[in-house]
C-alpha cells in the first residue's frame, strides 16, 4: 500500500518535473534534461558553454542524495536523459538497476581511457581523483607508508583513522583490492586495517585529517580533491592548517599504483534525448571542458594532455593503477560483505 502510494507521488512529482523541465522555450537545437549529484556551481559554467556552442538547452535538476531511489520510481516516466554522478559505486548502482542505456560514440572511446569507461558505454568516467594516504609530516618517517598494504601492517598499530567502511569511497577502494588480490587477502587487509584504527570509523574524509591534525592518529585515508578543498578554504581557515600538518602519499607506486575513482555521466533507458544527451557528455570530454571539470573541485581530467589546477600539480605526479572500473565496480558487493564480515565499523 504505502509503496505503490510512494511511487504514484513520485510518477506525479516525475511528470511535474517533466512538465516543468519541456515549459520555457526550447530551442531549435532541442535540449537535455540531466540529474546532476554534481553541484550547480561546479556544471553552470561548462553547461553555459556546452549551450553557447550547440543551441541546445540544458535543464538540470541538482540531486545531493537519492538518485537512484528517483529514477527507479519514475522510470521510463522519468524526465531526465542522463546523470552526472560523483563515484563509479553510483553509477554502477544505477547500471546494474537498469536504468542506464549503452551507448556508442568514438569521440568519447577517444577522449577516455579505457579502464575509465564501460566497455559497453553503459557509464563514461569524466574526472578522476586517487583515493590516497594523509600522513602527519613529522609522526610519519619517509617510507614507513608507502602502500595500501602498510595501514593493515603491525607497525600501524593504533595510528590510522579513516570514515565508515561501509562508504561508497571505502567500498570502492576495498573492491580494488578484491580485484587486484582476491577475496582472501583483501579480508586479511580489511581486519588488519581495522585492528590499527585509533578510533571507530566516523566523520567524513576532512575529518580525518583534522585528527591527525590534532594528534588523534597519523594517517588517514582520503580523496585527493578534499586536500585543494582544505588548502583554499577561506570560509573555514582552521582546514588550512589540518591540510599543512600532512603529506600526501600516493600508495603503491612501485606495484599497482594508487586506487583511482571516477565521477561520470550515464544516458538513462528512459533517455527522449539521447543524442543530445550524447553531446553533452562528449562536450564534457573536450580539452576545455575537462581543464574546467577537473579544476573546479581539483580533481584530474581523464583526457591526455589537459592541463591540471596549478595546486593539483603541486601534488606532484603519480602511477594510478589501470584496473578496468568496471571490473572492480563488480567487486563492489563483495566488499560491503567483507565490511561486515570482519565488523568494520563496529
Ligand atoms: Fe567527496
Amino acid at each position: 500500500m504505502k509503496n505503490s502510494y510512494v511511487s504514484r507521488l513520485a510518477i506525479f512529482c516525475a511528470i511535474l518535473i517533466a512538465t516543468a523541465m519541456s515549459s520555457g522555450t526550447a530551442s531549435a537545437a532541442g535540449e537535455v534534461n540531466l540529474y546532476s549529484e554534481r553541484q550547480p556551481f561546479l556544471m553552470a559554467p561548462l553547461l553555459d558553454a556546452f549551450s553557447k556552442e550547440t543551441g541546445i538547452k540544458v535543464n538540470m535538476v541538482y540531486i545531493k542524495k537519492g538518485m537512484l531511489e528517483r529514477l527507479k520510481a519514475e522510470g521510463m516516466n522519468s524526465p531526465a536523459d542522463m546523470v552526472l554522478t560523483a563515484d563509479i559505486g553510483n553509477l554502477n548502482n544505477l547500471v546494474t538497476a537498469g536504468l542506464m542505456q549503452p551507448t556508442r560514440s568514438d569521440k568519447l572511446s577517444a577522449n577516455i581511457p579505457a579502464n575509465l569507461r564501460h566497455p559497453d558505454g553503459l557509464w563514461y568516467g569524466l574526472t578522476t581523483r586517487a583515493r590516497i594516504i594523509y600522513a602527519h609530516k613529522d609522526r610519519v618517517k619517509p617510507g614507513e607508508v608507502t602502500r595500501y598494504e602498510d595501514l593493515a601492517a603491525p607497525h600501524m598499530k593504533g595510528r590510522v583513522c579513516t570514515r565508515s567502511g561501509k562508504h561508497v569511497y571505502n567500498v570502492s577502494l576495498l573492491a580494488s583490492i578484491i580485484d587486484a588480490k582476491g577475496e582472501a587477502k583483501a579480508t586479511e587487509w580489511a581486519k588488519g586495517v581495522k585492528a590499527n584504527l585509533a578510533r571507530k570509523p566516523q566523520g567524513n574524509d576532512r575529518a580525518q585529517v583534522k585528527a591527525v591534525f590534532q594528534g588523534e592518529c597519523d594517517v588517514a585515508i582520503g580523496n585527493t580533491y578534499y586536500m585543494g578543498k582544505m588548502q583554499t578554504n577561506e570560509k573555514k581557515p582552521e582546514q588550512k592548517q589540518w591540510a599543512a600538518a600532512v603529506n600526501l602519499i600516493f600508495p603503491n607506486q612501485s606495484d599497482r599504483g594508487a586506487h583511482v575513482n571516477v565521477s561520470g555521466a550515464a544516458v538513462t533507458k528512459s533517455a527522449k534525448n539521447k543524442d543530445n544527451a550524447i553531446r553533452l557528455v562528449e562536450f564534457l570530454t573536450s580539452d576545455a571542458a575537462q581543464k574546467i571539470y577537473a579544476e573546479g573541485n581539483f580533481e584530474y581530467p581523464v583526457k591526455k594532455g589537459v592541463a591540471l589546477h596549478p595546486l593539483v600539480a603541486s601534488w606532484g605526479t603519480f602511477k594510478s593503477d589501470k584496473a578496468m572500473l568496471s571490473n572492480v565496480a563488480a567487486q563492489r558487493k563483495l566488499a560491503t560483505r567483507i565490511m561486515d564480515r570482519v565488523r568494520f565499523d563496529n
